[in-house]
């Protein structure tokens, strides 16, 4: 261990040996997923065309520690973790608040965020299962990203269905996939049914992730050797992402900091739950009084305005459905530059844990997390990603909520990525041309008009 006033960083013999699984520490059950086609709960045989059977397992079980692959862990060696942790004191000094602020470095590995986590297992179990392809969706870009580089590291070919408005605006993001070999299509696409309805109605559909999701799968199930990865929402990707706070768990002690506030900001809700499960369990034993924020964009506020609900996963609904907080499926989520933060809803084990008041949400304009985003650059000299300013945004918040009470709370928080491939949405800010999004009543009712009435 090394240890100063600013940081600390783990040794490579303290990288975690097990991933840590929520499911074991629920306050209840996890509703099952419903097949699409009777809406009745179903088996997780289906799920093994698509997924690894290693991680169809795991998002079944209900087992508390899953051990980590020797392979994996030398991959997350080589790619950065373990991770460290930092004092924002320059953050803490310019807000003048008694709050101490930490938080934990998912920016630093070559992908640029949390998603190598469960890339990395993902691509090895895969390949150990003898998979020669994968397909995958991408938003803003960062999860094919992280897959292409995992894919990469255990020799599997990758095709990626990127969302047409971020293939066009983050041209590097797919340059860099393309460096990693992977080949990647702007979606809608026409190799798809799924793809080509939408191009249909509209040809120049900007896209979304749920119609991604449902091209990546369409390619997937109609090629026999192909099989599928998703980077958020559902268990096992929680799961894997759980080396995040098991780092913290042990850097927080070795600053002597207890978190009273726990940070982060959710798309899937998979690098929050990283972060933040860790420490849930021992609130769910009643071992922690800690708070859980988590800040979503207004303008896809899921948690914040959404209903607690079943529904598709995808917008083709071709995906099982899932007990989720959701704004529908159908619902046309607007073109912010938090890419990541564009999904319809989130995963179903942190849905529960709002629900029933273990965790709450807060949610920003995209002129408020920006804003938030400068200040952090400016403070620490770290330029954050646009979804990462959420949780720098909810930080602020509550330092200077610290401020108004004098109150010396410690809030960590997830820096789940840098945004230097994402400098137009700070060129934006600057010029003052961001616009804020904001759906109305209307718009949200509309859209959860197509969510079926089950649950
Ligand atoms: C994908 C992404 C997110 C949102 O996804 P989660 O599953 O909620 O973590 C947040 N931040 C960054 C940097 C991302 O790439």
């Amino acid at each position: 261990m090394s240890r100063t006033e600013l940081k600390t960083v783990l040794s490579p013999d303290e990288l975690p040996r097990n991933y840590y699984n929520i499911l074991h520490d629920l306050p209840e059950p996890l509703p099952p997923p419903l097949d699409p086609g009777t809406l009745k709960p179903m088996s997780p045989e289906p799920l093994l065309r698509l997924f690894a059977r290693e991680c169809v397992m795991q998002e079944v079980s209900t087992q508390e520690f899953i051990p980590i692959p020797e392979e994996v862990r030398e991959a997350y060696l080589r790619l950065g973790r373990p991770t460290p942790l930092y004092r924002a004191r320059r953050l803490e000094e310019k807000l003048q608040t008694p709050a101490k602020i930490f938080f934990k470095r998912e920016d630093l590995n070559p992908a640029g965020s949390h998603k190598p986590n469960t890339a990395i297992p993902q691509a090895y179990y895969h390949r150990k299962e003898g998979t020669a392809r994968l397909t995958t969706e991408t938003g803003a870009g960062q999860w094919g990203t992280a897959l292409a580089l995992a894919s990469a590291l255990f020799d599997i070919d990758l095709t990626v269905y990127m969302t047409r408005s971020s293939y066009e605006q983050k041209p590097y993001r797919r340059t860099l996939m393309e460096v990693y070999g992977a080949e990647v299509f702007a979606s809608p696409s026409r190799r798809t049914k799924a793809g080509s309805k939408f191009l249909d109605k509209d040809p120049s559909h900007p896209g979304s992730l749920g119609i991604a999701i449902s091209e990546a799968i369409e390619d997937c199930v109609t090629h026999d050797d192909t099989k599928y990865s998703l980077g958020s929402v559902l268990n096992h990707v929680l799961t894997h992402q759980s080396v995040v706070g098991q780092e913290a768990k042990v850097q927080m002690q070795q600053f002597d900091a207890d978190p009273d506030y726990i940070v982060g900001c959710i798309g899937g809700g998979s690098n929050f739950a990283g972060l933040s499960y860790p420490f849930m369990r021992d609130k769910l034993r009643g071992k922690s009084g800690a708070q859980f924020v988590a800040a979503e964009p207004k303008a896809v506020p899921s948690t914040t305005k959404g209903s607690y609900r079943y529904d598709f996963a995808d917008t083709g609904e071709t995906t099982p459905l899932l007990k989720m907080f959701t704004v529908g499926h159908a619902y046309q989520c607007p073109p912010i530059h938090a890419g990541g933060l564009r999904y319809h809803g989130k995963a179903p084990s942190m849905c529960m844990l709002i629900d029933k008041g273990y965790m709450r949400s807060v949610a920003y304009s995209q002129n408020e997390v920006m804003e938030a985003g400068l200040t952090f650059a400016q403070t620490e000299g770290i330029v954050a990603a646009p979804e990462s300013n959420h949780a720098v945004k909810a930080t602020i918040d509550l330092a200077l909520e610290c401020k108004r009470k004098g109150e010396a709370k410690t809030i960590l928080f997830n820096l789940s990525g840098h945004g230097l491939l994402d400098l137009k949405a700070y060129e934006d800010k600057l010029g003052g041309r961001l616009v804020d999004y904001e759906p109305d009543q209307a718009a949200l009712s509309a859209s959860m008009s197509a969510v079926p009435r089950v649950g």
